[in-house]
């Protein structure tokens, strides 16, 4: 019951300002988000690198409401490649982005996301990295495969995100099974009613293993991004049956999450990609990162009552 009420609560400004402002909101930002500034992200990134993992940047926003963020967004992102290629980590960094970060959600946002995005991927690709476009709710979904397509045309590297817990995700993975595209396969981690998504956990772990399977057995890279042991083992299981080796596919864990089963993935050889989130606005990645796991939400409201 509390999943849901985080999620809504992730989308409201005055308890945002109530979370923010506690004291003991820090830490736990800490164990999952990287930093705020780009020299913190830039150190994590190193540190995992030397430890053989490779990683997906994310610059914290969402959810913005005037045009001027979209730039600013889209700069940070400039800058952050820029960063990359001039410390060399390119080759192990690649860079996830939300598109309501780039004005997805103004009026005319498809377009005003679709311009603020180009200049990234562009960037990104001269630097010698990808972009994956993030999946946030239901609602963008169209518009997010939509520009997805537009970009793959001249960026075929460009990378989607595909969510089990929607109804429509399976025939999304066909039309991306096939060659060249990188789809993120994950379980959704937004609020969504009953006659879009399965409401049932099991439901949505039993979807993701068909998503997998389907796009294990194309002509695609998938990228498994889920920390559930059961769906690494079944990722593990099912790149064996469809003959792939451990460079046709890639893990994908969040930052601060199992940090043990990242390790273990490289130790095994297998290609182990964390997402590093940073930034400001750490606000919305905070509250569903609470949402997913009752455990965190009890730790937290502890922290708050025996202070
Ligand atoms: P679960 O069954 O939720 O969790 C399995 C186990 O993992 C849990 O038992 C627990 O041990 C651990 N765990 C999971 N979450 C947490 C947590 N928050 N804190 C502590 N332990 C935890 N969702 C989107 O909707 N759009 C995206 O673009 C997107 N990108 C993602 C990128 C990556 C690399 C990953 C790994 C996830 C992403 N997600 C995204 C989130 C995803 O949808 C799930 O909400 C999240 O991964 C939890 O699902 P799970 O597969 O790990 O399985």
């Amino acid at each position: 019951m509390l999943g849901p009420v985080l999620l809504a609560a992730a989308r409201s400004d005055s308890i945002r300002r109530l979370v923010s402002a506690a004291p003991v909101t820090r830490p736990m930002v800490d164990r999952f988000v990287a930093g705020e500034q780009l020299d913190h992200c830039l150190r994590a990134v190193r540190s995992l690198a030397d430890r053989g993992m490779e990683v997906t940047i994310d610059h914290l926003g969402e959810d913005i409401t005037d045009r001027s963020e979209a730039v600013r967004n889209r700069d940070a992102y400039l800058a952050l490649t820029d960063a990359l290629a001039s410390s060399g980590l390119a080759e192990h960094a690649e860079m996830s982005v939300k598109l309501s970060a780039f004005g997805q959600a103004l009026p005319g946002g498809h377009d005003v996301a679709y311009d603020n995005v180009l200049p990234v991927v562009e960037a990104a690709t001269a630097a010698g990295t990808t972009v994956t476009l993030d999946m946030e709710d239901h609602t963008t979904v169209d518009s997010t495969l939509a520009i997805l397509a537009d970009l793959r045309r001249r960026f075929p590297g460009t990378g989607a995100v595909l969510q089990s817990y929607l109804f429509r995700t399976e025939e999304d993975c066909h039309t991306l099974a096939g060659e060249g595209s990188r789809v993120r396969l994950v379980k959704g981690a937004y609020n969504e009613p009953a006659h879009v998504a399965h409401q049932d956990k099991h439901e949505v772990d039993k979807a993701y293993v068909r998503c997998l399977k389907i796009l294990m057995a194309g002509k695609g890279y998938p990228m498994v991004g889920s920390h559930d042991p059961r769906m690494v083992a079944i990722a593990q299981e099912l790149a064996g049956r469809y003959g792939r080796k451990q460079d046709e596919y890639e893990f994908q864990m969040l930052y601060g999450i199992r940090t043990g089963e990242h390790e273990r993935l490289v130790a095994e050889g297998h290609r182990m990609r964390v997402y590093i989130p940073y930034g400001t606005d750490w606000y919305g990645y905070f509250m569903r990162r609470l949402a997913e796991r009752p455990a965190n939400m009890a730790f937290f409201l502890r922290s708050l009552v025996t202070r």
